[in-house]
């Protein structure tokens, strides 16, 4: 496997690690002498102390510091980490052994197990599992001490002790083990993201911490809760054991949390501001890039805040085609893109050193970059000061997904990443007086999200009453009940607001709940088009959309000619559907077909992904009864009764997600009553029919449906029907 070889050869001079055998002493390696130059070595001893008397540590410190690649390290050989037997309800069962390290991102999740598996000697292996080629073999798992196990992609080595995951990972696996019976403690790493399932995540951790320990045989679960921001008070108050996470708490429980400060290593870094708002942000981007090019020595790479996806890959083009015209004497560039949605091997790129002699990289990334990885070799970092927020409004039952200012917080956290390793530059494509008036910090995201996913994961965790679960932040009453109607709606929680065994399925998959509830609707012989609907998860789940947007009259023209074939006068649903078979169907070469037809080819392997994966499961539930043939397969059109069918049971779960044309030929929200247009980026834009139904709403410049389809308002009535 040559990526893992590239990757595991490039920080190191020891050259490639080995795939078997022992572990290499690390007594001269390299990495042991890079891990003791990070602030955090010297407080190993400190660290193990503590865990040893308490079960729950606090630790702050700058991004880079080495919090989440190296207490996992210090930890997972001490005597309280080992796997234990113990009774439990009579019954003999194994506590503990591992530690999960807990992550917003699947990119840091990801990166951070390669880099501690090097650095312990084990390399993963298997990392296949990203590609659409399928999972490495279980053969070759090796014996390794480090695995990842993220949303679509699992390397779990046997004899893992240290396991990095996402957030909604670990609340996947509370689902089967409500005791995270095999962790021994877990570490919940940049808490101060504030993420809704941190924030889920947290409350269940506080209450198996403080709960009866009989589930685990008596064994404490030891918690260690990280930050990049100083900002914890109430974090610490909300673990220190008092059930109201805003009441203060008693001395004594105080006393049984530890706090750590790691005094960090910052290198000053120069900050410019422009002197006037820009009026282009892409223009001033690519200006200001070349301007450090030009004028800054090597080395010293360059690390762009960008907006999101889409942004990063028009600047990307832009940048490699300026830096094709210049001088043979200027430096070459490399672009790396560094987004939540890239495949794990385009991820990787950005973090290694160029290889190529005189040339500067250049790292586009969103705020996953801001305290969750860390990009070696950065001297300049340009912010172009916003970051894509999701924001619901409750009332309206809509999502907005808004380039918005960042808060302060982040402006400095981005700014800091230029002086990681030596005095740096950064870069702000905002004036000053903006940043002046930035807001301190971001509002946590429970507070700003749709929380029907939250309320849904409660719910199947057999928290009944969630308005007594431990939040740090509790969302209004308003949308929680909203929440519960919506939910009761998809029939996954019954009159007394119980769970059903509906909802628990549908909590069951790693995907929203509506769609949840379309996936198990198609496997009802009603519907009967489990495949079909898994073909179209798949491809609106991967990244933003695996159709480029088409920027010129020209390009749109051209394009339009292949891309005919895909269209479908049903809507989007539809048109996703026959984009996937024909991938599925094309035997020669996929990344011609992409390009002829402007696909997103990550996007389309992301989605040739989890489509495998979700057959996996619906298999493993019975949702399907036997494998589907393996691809290719000859491409057959959907007739337009199937896609009738199709549609309807999508309407399973959207009910809400519909509108009516009104007489003066706008489309008004069966919910809500409010008018929506539909987005340009639809194959039905422009088109008047009696209904529509929509997977998203969303608020840019105008109040969007996105993710059309054609409807029948008789349909809707009948979809609300019980089965
Ligand atoms: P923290 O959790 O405090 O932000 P980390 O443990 O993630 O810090 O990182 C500590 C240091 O390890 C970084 O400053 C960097 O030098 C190095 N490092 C981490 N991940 C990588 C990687 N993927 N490639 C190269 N170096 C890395």
């Amino acid at each position: 496997n040559q990526s893992v070889q590239k990757i595991a050869s490039s920080s190191t001079r020891l050259g490639r690690p080995r795939r078997s055998g022992p572990p290499k002493s690390l007594g001269d390696s390299a990495y042991l002498k890079a891990r003791k130059e990070l602030p955090l070595w010297r407080y190993q001893d400190k660290i193990r102390d503590v865990l040893k008397k308490r079960d729950v540590l606090v630790v702050v410190g700058e991004t880079g510091s080495g919090k989440s690649t190296q207490i996992p390290q210090f930890l997972y050989q001490e005597d309280w980490c080992q796997r234990k037997k113990v009774k439990v309800n009579n019954e003999e069962v194994s506590v503990g052994g591992v530690i999960a390290i807990t992550q917003p991102r699947r990119v840091a999740a990801t990166t951070l197990a390669h880099r501690v598996s090097r650095e312990v000697g084990t390399p993963i292996i298997g990392q296949k599992g990203s590609g659409e080629s399928g999972n490495a073999s279980k053969e070759s798992y090796a014996k390794g001490l480090v695995g990842y196990s993220v949303r679509f992609d699992h390397n779990v080595p046997r004899g893992t002790k240290i396991k990095y995951l996402t957030e909604g990972m670990l609340l996947q696996e509370l689902l089967r083990d409500p005791n995270l019976r095999q962790y021994s403690a877990v570490i919940v790493d940049e808490i101060h993201e504030r993420s809704v399932d941190v924030d889920l995540l947290s409350g269940f951790l506080k209450q198996i911490h403080t709960g009866d320990k009989a589930g685990r045989g008596g064994i404490p679960l030891k918690l260690v809760i990280m930050s990049a921001t100083a900002n914890v008070e109430g974090i610490q108050r909300f673990f220190s054991g008092s059930d109201e996470s805003n009441q203060p708490a008693s001395d004594a429980s105080q006393s049984s949390i530890e706090f750590l400060r790691i005094e960090g290593r910052q290198f000053p870094v120069e900050i410019t501001h422009t002197p006037k708002a820009v009026p282009d942000l892409q223009e001033a981007l690519l200006k200001t890039i070349f301007k450090i090019h030009l004028q800054e020595p090597l080395p010293g790479d360059i690390l762009c805040f960008l907006i999101g996806q889409e942004e990063i890959e028009s600047a990307q083009k832009l940048i490699e085609e300026y830096a094709a015209t210049l001088a043979s004497n200027v430096p070459k560039v490399q672009v790396c893109p560094l987004y939540g949605q890239l495949s794990i091997e385009a991820q990787h790129q950005a973090f290694q050193p160029v290889k190529a002699k005189f040339t500067r990289k250049i790292v586009l990334a969103t705020n996953i970059a801001e305290t969750s990885v860390t990009v070696p070799g950065v001297k300049y970092v340009v912010d172009c000061g916003k970051a894509k927020v999701k924001q619901f409004r409750t009332r309206l039952g809509m999502e907005s997904l808004l380039a918005k200012a960042i808060s302060k917080s982040s402006a400095t956290q981005r700014a800091g990443r230029a002086g990681r390793e030596a005095p740096g530059k950064c870069f702000r494509l905002y004036t000053e007086d903006t940043f002046n008036g930035l807001a301190d910090a971001d509002l946590p995201e429970i507070l700003r999200n749709d929380v029907l996913g939250a309320v849904l994961t409660m719910k199947a965790r057999g928290i009944d009453d969630v308005l007594a679960f431990p939040l740090m932040d509790r969302p209004s009453i308003e949308s929680i009940e909203k929440a519960l109607i919506q939910l009761h709606l998809l029939n996954a929680i019954d009159d007394s607001g119980s769970i059903t065994d509906l909802g628990r399925k549908m909590a069951y998959f790693p995907v929203s709940a509506p769609l949840g509830r379309v996936l198990l609707a198609a496997a009802t012989p009603q519907y009967d088009c489990v495949l079909e609907v898994i073909d179209i998860i798949s491809a609106i789940t991967a990244g933003d959309d695996i159709f480029h947007q088409l920027q010129s009259e020209e390009a749109r023209e051209e394009v339009e000619e292949y891309r005919k074939e895909l269209y479908r006068r049903e809507g989007d649903l539809l048109t996703y559907l026959t984009t996937m078979q024909h991938y599925a169907a094309e035997n020669s070469d996929r990344i011609a077909w992409c390009k002829k037809r402007k696909i997103n080819i990550r996007n389309m392997k992301q989605a040739m992904n989890i489509r495998r994966q979700l057959r996996g499961m619906c298999l493993k539930e019975k949702l399907l009864s036997e494998a589907p043939p393996p691809d290719p397969q000859p491409f057959v059109p959907i007739s337009p009764d199937r896609a009738e069918t199709l549609i309807k049971c999508f309407l399973k779960g959207y009910t809400l997600k519909t509108a009516m044309l009104a007489p003066d030929s706008s489309y008004v929200t069966s919910h809500g009553k409010h008018v929506v247009a539909i987005h340009p980026s639809s194959v039905l834009h422009g088109q008047k029919r009696e209904a529509i139904m929509f997977l998203e709403h969303v608020f840019t410049q105008k109040n969007y449906a996105k993710k059309v389809s054609i409807i029948q308002a008789n349909w809707i009535a009948d979809a609300l029907d019980e089965e």
